[in-house]
This record gives C-alpha cells, sequence and structure tokens, in this order.
C-alpha cells in the first residue's frame, strides 16, 4: 500500500490535469479544497452570482416610471469542494482516480453554465433537474479522455465505475 500523505494542494495539481478535458475553461478563475460536508455529497461547486439592479437613473431621479429589474452577472470565480471523507482512502493513486472523477462533474457543471441557469438551489445535487439529458455520460466521457492523457486504461462501461466507486466508498465506511 503507498503512503497516505494528504498535502493541502493535491486537489489542485488534480484539477489542473482535469483542465486538459476542459480547454474551454482556462481562463475561469477556479478554486479548490477539501472541505467537511454531507456524506450525501461528493462534492460541489458554487460561485459568487452578483445581482445588479438595472433601471433608468434619470427617470427614476425625475420621478417618471420606470422598471426596475434584477440582472444577474454571468459568474466568474468558482469554488470547488471535495468530501474531505475522500481522504481515508489510503492509496493516493486510488484517491486521485475518485477526486478527479468528482472534479470533471463539478467541472461539467461550471462548463454547462449551469451555475447560472439552474443557480436557485444549485447546491443540492439530489435535484434531479440539475442533472439535464446526458450529463452523467459527459462526465463519464471526459474521465475516459483523461485516463487516455495519463496513460491508464480506459473503463469500458459508466455503469462499471459506477460500481467501483461505490466499492471503494464502501471499503472507507463512506456513510459513518
Ligand atoms: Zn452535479
Amino acid at each position: 500500500m503507498k503512503d497516505n500523505i494528504i498535502t493541502a494542494d493535491e486537489c489542485n495539481e488534480w484539477m489542473k490535469e482535469c483542465l486538459l478535458v476542459f480547454p474551454e475553461l482556462k481562463r475561469k478563475k477556479l478554486k479548490i479544497s477539501y472541505k467537511k460536508i454531507s456524506p450525501k455529497t461528493l462534492g460541489y461547486v458554487s460561485a459568487n452570482i452578483e445581482k445588479k439592479l438595472d433601471f433608468d437613473p434619470e427617470a427614476l431621479l425625475l420621478g417618471e416610471e420606470t422598471q426596475i429589474k434584477e440582472k444577474k452577472s454571468r459568474p466568474k470565480d468558482y469554488a470547488i469542494f471535495i468530501n474531505d471523507k475522500l481522504q481515508r482512502i489510503a492509496n493516493i493513486a486510488l484517491r486521485k482516480e475518485l477526486v478527479q472523477n468528482i472534479i470533471i462533474h463539478e467541472l461539467l457543471h461550471v462548463n454547462n453554465d449551469d451555475l447560472f441557469t439552474l443557480s436557485k438551489g444549485y447546491d443540492r445535487r439530489k435535484k434531479k433537474k440539475i442533472h439535464v439529458n446526458g450529463f452523467d455520460n459527459d462526465v463519464f466521457t471526459r474521465y475516459n479522455q483523461l485516463r487516455g492523457i495519463k496513460g491508464i486504461m480506459k473503463i469500458e462501461k459508466k455503469e462499471h465505475l459506477d460500481i467501483a466507486v461505490h466499492k471503494i466508498l464502501e471499503t472507507i465506511r463512506w456513510n459513518d
């Protein structure tokens, strides 16, 4: 078994690799860290969505009728959080595979602008709505692309990956 060293920036290094399969996101500001979060959640991404009020200032000041609208701007900064329980996976190479799979999931949300268009209640991963058609398959495809770049054999079926992840989570007493 490999040694169980957890460095503060392992997630950062691993995210950099993940960005190889997300060239579209090169210019986004992304932060990542482990975090103590609910055992139901492997990870999540959040963003600061600025709300600006849009209206005609002259009309307002002169007492004319004006509509005041709330405008949301597209976020520029994102923070990805990985459930710190994954640190229980002692084998670094194995931990890396699980964490990178989660990172790719979150990067896909960033890439799809899900935080902008579906910002309400986004953090609740349970909500099926945020995983629109083909989302999980897309994650699987990009994850396999990354494996290819790293020279690790691709996984043939998504189902096999899902079961493997589930089994590894059982070994670290995920629900305790
Ligand atoms: Zn998600």
